[in-house]
Formats: structure tokens, C-alpha cells, sequence
């Protein structure tokens, strides 16, 4: 609401600026600085961005730039949650579960994500999810399961991730598991190394943790318990309370 109306003052100091006219006078720096903070809060909101968001899943939704993919796909699964998240959560692919429903992380490792965030007091609502690949990597036919996606599939799909970030504009990142960290930044490299601390993605703070699944597969209670960990500095990060209880958790 107010900023139509600092606009027009805006206009209407410009053009006594420009007039001759003797009137009410205001300084080029002051108005250069004005104009300056306009544009800082020319941020779009958050119906601007789910507008932007919707135009990328458009082309998501017919994208065969992957053929191989787009056969073997039943849909494509963009990403799901708030357009406006402070925080974003980055996986690598779609597995069969999430090919089904469209939507990122619904299956068993999904379902431990889900748990994760919301023992972070947070929501899927609140955070926004996706995936480096939006299209789930084919399976030889008959065959079980889920295969990583290839360096070429990455390279071929992460524009739409970009986009996405971009929009959103988070103020912290999630990457989960190698395959995130590598369509991110653009190296493989040892998760054991790379987790639990801060690293960047084009300025944005971007912390790298174990992916669900591996969670899933390796039951140690000490192996959760880093994952925990790198959400509490996620969560002092964005400036979150930690309760007693959080800090004492072990997923
Ligand atoms: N694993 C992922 O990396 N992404 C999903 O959406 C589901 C499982």
C-alpha cells in the first residue's frame, strides 16, 4: 500500500527537480538516494514469485531436453512449498514414490525429511523442497529402485533448479547428499568432509548433510545425530530458538 504512494512522491520530487520552477527544491543526492531505496524494496512479493515459480514449471512440465527421461517419466516433479522460504532443501532426483504423486521427497526417505523439518519446528509448507533432476532417472525395465542421476542429466536439468533459486531467494540452503553438493557446485566430493559446515552458493549459505536415504540405510544413532547437528546451525543461521529439547534430540 505504501508503495504507490512513495512513488508518486518520487515522480513528483523528480519533475520539481527537472522544472525551473522556484518551488520546493530537493537535493540530486538526496534524491538519488530516495530513488536508491526504492529500488532495494523493489523486491518481488510472494504472489510475484509464485507467478514466476508457476512460469518455470510450465516449461518443466513439457521439457524434453532428456528424452530418455521424458518417455520413461509418468510426470515431472518441479519442487513444492512456500515461494517466499527463508530456507530451501535440495535433493537429487525423484525416485518411483515422488514420480507417482509429483512431488518431491513423499516416499520412506521423504517421510524422515518431513520429520527432520519439523522437529525444526518448521513446516513443508514453510520451506520450499526440490530437486536437482526433475524427472525421476529411468530403470532398465522390471528392475527395483532408484539410480543416481548421470553428470550429463545434471548438467542438462540444473537450469531449472537455478531458476528456482533465484526466485525464491532463500537465506539458506540445504544441499542433501553428494549428488546435491554436485549439481550445486559442480564437484563430487567426500560427504564425511564436506558436511556440517557452512560452504556458498553464489553468496547464499549452504549447508551440505547426509541425504534421508542414507539415514535410512545406516541406522547409527551417531550418524543421525550430525544431521541434527547441521540443522541446529541451520536453525541459528536463520536466527531460530533452540529449545532444551531440540538441542538434546537424536532423530
Ligand atoms: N530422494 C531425493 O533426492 N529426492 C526426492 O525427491 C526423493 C528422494
Amino acid at each position: 500500500m505504501l508503495q504507490p504512494a512513495l512513488s508518486l512522491v518520487l515522480e513528483a520530487l523528480k519533475e520539481i527537480r527537472e522544472s525551473q520552477e522556484k518551488t520546493f527544491r530537493v537535493s540530486r543526492a538526496t534524491l538519488n538516494r530516495l530513488l536508491e531505496s526504492r529500488r532495494h524494496q523493489n523486491v518481488p512479493d510472494i504472489a510475484g514469485r509464485a507467478a514466476s515459480l508457476g512460469q518455470v514449471r510450465d516449461r518443466v512440465c513439457v521439457c524434453t531436453k532428456c528424452p530418455h527421461l521424458a518417455r520413461s517419466r509418468t510426470q515431472t516433479v518441479f519442487g513444492v512449498g512456500n515461494p517466499d522460504a527463508e530456507l530451501m532443501f535440495i535433493g537429487e532426483a525423484p525416485g518411483a514414490d515422488e514420480d507417482a504423486r509429483g512431488e518431491p521427497f513423499v516416499g520412506r526417505a521423504g517421510q524422515l525429511l518431513t520429520r527432520i523439518i519439523e522437529t525444526m519446528g518448521l513446516s513443508r509448507d514453510e520451506v520450499y523442497i526440490a530437486n536437482i533432476l526433475k524427472c525421476r532417472p529411468d530403470m532398465p525395465k522390471g528392475t527395483p529402485g532408484n539410480r543416481p542421476p548421470t553428470p550429463q542429466e545434471m548438467q542438462t536439468c540444473i537450469g531449472y533448479l537455478i531458476e528456482q533459486i533465484e526466485i525464491i531467494q532463500p537465506r539458506v540452503m540445504v544441499a542433501l547428499g553428494a549428488t546435491a553438493v554436485e549439481g550445486l557446485l559442480g564437484a563430487r566430493g567426500v560427504m564425511r568432509e564436506l558436511r556440517g559446515r557452512w560452504h556458498s552458493y553464489h553468496d547464499t549459505p549452504l549447508m551440505i548433510t547426509y541425504h534421508p536415504s542414507y539415514l535410512l540405510r545406516n541406522q547409527s544413532p551417531g550418524e543421525k545425530r550430525k544431521v541434527w547437528e547441521d540443522m541446529m546451525a541451520v536453525l541459528e543461521e536463520l536466527d531460530r530458538p533452540i529449545s532444551e529439547r531440540q538441542r538434546n534430540y537424536f532423530l
